[in-house]
């Protein structure tokens, strides 16, 4: 029966200590350099550019916004 106790200690520690390495190798603050942003030329909001629908000369939100085009 210790043994058996003395496992799932053990097992809590390695699980406490795996949770926190995880952690550490996660930094909070910052993970991704900022984005460069765009307008939607059809609602006017704004969005990371890298996930714009583009036409000729205009960056949407989403394919419907770029099939209804600009609005003025
Ligand atoms: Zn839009």
């Amino acid at each position: 029966m210790a043994k058996f106790l003395l496992f799932i200690v053990i097992l809590a520690v390695v699980y406490a200590l795996v949770r926190a390495s995880n952690r550490r190798g996660k930094p909070p603050a910052a993970p991704r350099p900022p984005e460069a942003m765009t307008q939607c030329a059809h609602c006017g909001l704004h969005f990371p550019s890298a996930e714009s629908v583009r036409d000729a000369q205009r960056d949407y939100c989403c394919e419907d916004h770029r099939r209804l085009g600009a609005r003025s």
